[in-house]
């Protein structure tokens, strides 16, 4: 089935109006091929009742050089959870802590962040689910192990060096429901798609993660994908959860400023995987304009 052939399909389904916005695909990395039709919905439902959640996020492509995608989407996601009364953790590597406070700082956000460790990444990862007790583990824009155990960019560069085993914790068998966002095929999470669909969308084998989860939320770009989970659950529990565009474009800024680059570009700049604030503004009004289905 060529990228048409899938488009068609999706149009057939009737995409809701959220799903429509988390498909659009700046990066022209395919993702009509491997998106997933009421993922962010089903994900909504899946964490709405959420008592304890441990959100991960955080992708390195070098020394000091965390993205500004994955942050603000994790730090907007976390604030809905915890407005709708769970418990909510992060986690992540030392070099995305600076970039996630930031965003969290700037929603107001206790800035609950664990370091996950160097070293023994199983006996840290039961540790933490032991000590925590999460009812929900979630993944955004975070890396997950390929077949041959190793991280790769988009680019297929390795970048084991800056990212910690963090995929550990949905690896051990955790008896929390999972639920991974990601836009490259690369993430925890993508390994519920099939291999094939990725490979339509150019994704080389050897890049594709292993990793799984309950629920996967495919978006043109992952912090999307944490704001469509937050567009509907601010449907289903009849309250208004989501940011809006300004303040979109100062999480970006605060990233930035606290060290984050652009995935794609690699600079230290207020964009997103290439796309400038102004349009992901405009993606977070758009979501609240729209509101998916009633
Ligand atoms: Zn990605
Ligand atoms: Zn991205």
């Amino acid at each position: 089935m060529s990228i048409h052939a899938s488009v068609t399909v999706a149009v057939r389904r009737a995409l809701d109006p959220i799903d429509q916005l988390l498909a659009l695909d700046p990066g022209r990395r395919g993702i009509g091929c491997f998106f997933r039709p009421g993922a962010a919905r089903a994900a909504a439902h899946a964490l709405r009742r959420a008592r304890r959640v441990l959100i991960t996020t955080g992708f390195a492509l070098g020394p000091g050089m965390p993205e500004t995608d994955g942050p603000p989407g994790a730090a907007v996601l976390g604030r809905a959870l915890r407005r709708l009364g769970a418990r909510v953790r992060y986690v992540t590597d030392p070099v995305t802590v600076p970039p996630l406070e930031a965003a969290l700082a700037l929603l107001g956000e206790t800035r609950a962040i664990e370091v996950f460790p160097d070293g023994d990444a199983e006996a840290a990862a039961r540790g933490l689910l032991r000590r925590l007790a999460p009812t929900h583990v979630v993944a955004v824009e975070r890396p997950g192990r390929a077949r041959d155990g190793t991280y790769r960019s988009a680019r297929g560069e390795p970048v084991d060096g800056w990212n910690r085993p963090l995929d550990t914790l949905f690896l051990v068998g955790a008896r929390a429901r999972t639920i991974g966002v990601g836009d490259g095929g690369n993430e925890i999470g993508m390994g519920v798609v099939p291999r094939r669909r990725l490979a339509r969308a150019g994704i080389p084998a050897r890049v594709a993660s292993t990793v799984k989860t309950d629920h996967l939320v495919v978006a043109g770009v992952s912090n999307w994908g944490a704001y469509g989970i937050v567009a509907h659950l601010g449907l289903l529990a009849r309250r208004d959860l989501l940011h809006g565009g300004e303040v979109e474009r100062r999480l970006i800024r605060a990233c930035v400023r606290a060290g984050a680059v652009d995935g794609i570009t690699r600079r230290r700049e207020p964009t997103v995987d290439g796309v400038p604030s102004d349009a992901h503004a405009g993606i977070v009004e758009l979501m609240r304009a729209v509101r998916g289905p009633r």
